[in-house]
């Protein structure tokens, strides 16, 4: 099935989910995730609307940068090393995998030296899993605390990468409490908002509508399974 098509059922499926929860869909961005995806796939999405897209390897990322129109919004969606940053910063829309204080710090680096503000999300490793990064629940508000003081990285939100279950059901929780941690702290910290949720992938966006995100990362879902 091509690209045009598979977008096609997945807007129908979030228009469906939004519904259900009294949602106006049109407050839903998808980004279409776009690693190990050849470029003339990508330039079919485009051609169906997107406008944002995703990739967790900045070189990945930089080398279709260069493939694809000027006017794509690019997200940073995978764990980012701090010797990387000089190639993201300036260049990408949303950093959505904000999980280190060293990170953060390189990252306002940076872009004071560009001039310019990075919009970040900060990752939250909700269910504890040994092998994603983020920071626990628990480090968060003090995360947020230490944040604040850099001047030139603008935290707007949280992300999370629910773990891989058969049934999605099972992670709602896992959205479920990313919403309540950004509900709560929101406001808490001067110049930190949490105004966006980024959670929810092919395999579980659904119950991530339900559950208040407003940027799903999509890979499969529109691209097909990727081959490794
Ligand atoms: C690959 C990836 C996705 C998309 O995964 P699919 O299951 O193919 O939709 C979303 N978020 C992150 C961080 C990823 O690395």
């Amino acid at each position: 099935m091509g690209v045009r098509e598979n977008l096609h059922r997945v807007r129908e499926r979030v228009r469906l989910a939004a519904a259900r929860a009294g949602r106006d869909p049109r407050e839903i961005k998808i980004i279409a995730v776009t690693k190990q995806v050849p470029v003339p796939s990508i330039k079919e999405a485009l051609k169906a609307g997107i406008a944002d897209l995703g990739e967790n390897r900045v070189q990945e990322m930089t080398a279709k940068m260069a493939e694809l129109p000027a006017g794509v919004r690019w997200h940073m969606i995978g764990h980012l090393q701090t010797n990387k940053v000089k190639h993201v910063v300036g260049r990408v829309e949303l950093v959505h995998s904000l999980d280190s204080l060293h990170l953060a710090r390189e990252i306002d680096r940076r872009s004071g030296r560009l001039g310019v503000v990075t919009r970040a999300l900060v990752q939250v490793n909700v269910a504890g899993e040994e092998s994603k990064f983020g920071v626990s629940p628990a480090e968060l508000p003090d995360f947020l605390v230490a944040l604040q003081e850099l001047e030139r990285v603008e935290v707007c939100g949280l992300m999370t990468i629910a773990p891989y279950v058969e049934d999605p059901e099972e992670v709602r929780p896992v959205f479920r409490e990313l919403r309540r941690l950004a509900r709560r702290l929101d406001g808490r910290v001067p110049r930190v908002r949490l105004n966006h949720l980024s959670m929810g992938m092919t395999n579980d966006f659904e119950v991530a509508v339900e559950e208040g995100s407003d940027m799903l990362r999509l890979g499969t879902a529109i691209f097909g399974a990727r081959i490794y």
